[in-house]
């Protein structure tokens, strides 16, 4: 496929984690909501107080690895609670802690399912893929044209038209160059993507602190 390796390229950039082995695929990971940034911080000591708290709280639960802050330390920063992110290996399990929550330090905690990012995901502000806007770190580029405004200030000076397709400005996807929008399901890096084998629930950490901003 043409697009192939640009595609591969572009992702890599983004998400790195695209490239690791595949063993977490069987995880199920939650989201742990409200956990106290003053009790715990990054220090291996402090997670691993986390994790037996976790455990011994929660007696049917084993970790398959350390909790995880969703977020960078420097994103906690001025919070006092935040999310973490566990993994078990029980899917049953995983499915009851994420209706009922999990006990840390005598609370309950709300829970949710961690999904992450697809690769095939597309960002609303540069057009890319494997990342969402609200992590966006690439230039805005404009969904009909190409150029670097946002789609809603996409304007025609002959006919006036405002954010939509005409006839005076060529339309140009951002991704492949060639005329149509950089969403249009007939883009051939969408196909390539869409039928790439990397189109199971690969993460980001852009992605995790995407849902971390959603639910918190
Ligand atoms: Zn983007
Ligand atoms: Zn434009
Ligand atoms: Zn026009
Ligand atoms: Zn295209």
């Amino acid at each position: 496929m043409k697009y192939k390796q640009q595609i591969y390229e572009q992702l890599r950039k983004i998400d790195s984690v695209i490239n690791k082995p595949q063993i977490q695929e069987n995880w199920a990971k939650i989201i742990v909501h409200h956990v106290s940034t003053e009790q715990y911080n990054d220090t291996t000591e402090s997670i691993n107080e986390l994790h037996h708290e976790i455990e011994n709280m929660n007696p049917s639960v084993k970790l398959i690895t350390s909790p995880r802050w969703l977020t960078s330390s420097k994103r906690r920063e001025g919070k006092t609670r935040s999310s973490i992110v566990i993994a078990i290996s029980d899917h049953e399990l995983a499915k009851k802690i994420i209706n009922r929550g999990l006990w840390i330090d005598g609370r309950r905690t709300k829970t949710e399912r961690f999904t992450g990012v697809k690769p095939t995901d597309q960002c609303s502000k540069c057009y890319g893929f494997g990342h969402h806007a609200a992590r966006c770190t690439q230039e805005t580029r404009c969904r009909i044209c190409a150029a670097s405004h946002e789609t809603r200030r996409h304007v025609c000076t002959t006919c006036k038209t405002t954010a939509k397709e005409c006839e005076h400005i060529k339309t140009v996807c951002v991704n492949c160059k060639q005329e149509h929008q950089a969403n249009d399901v007939r883009c051939e890096m969408i196909q390539t993507l869409r039928c790439s084998k990397t189109d199971s629930s690969k993460i980001s950490d852009a992605a995790e602190e995407d849902q971390d901003e959603l639910m918190s």
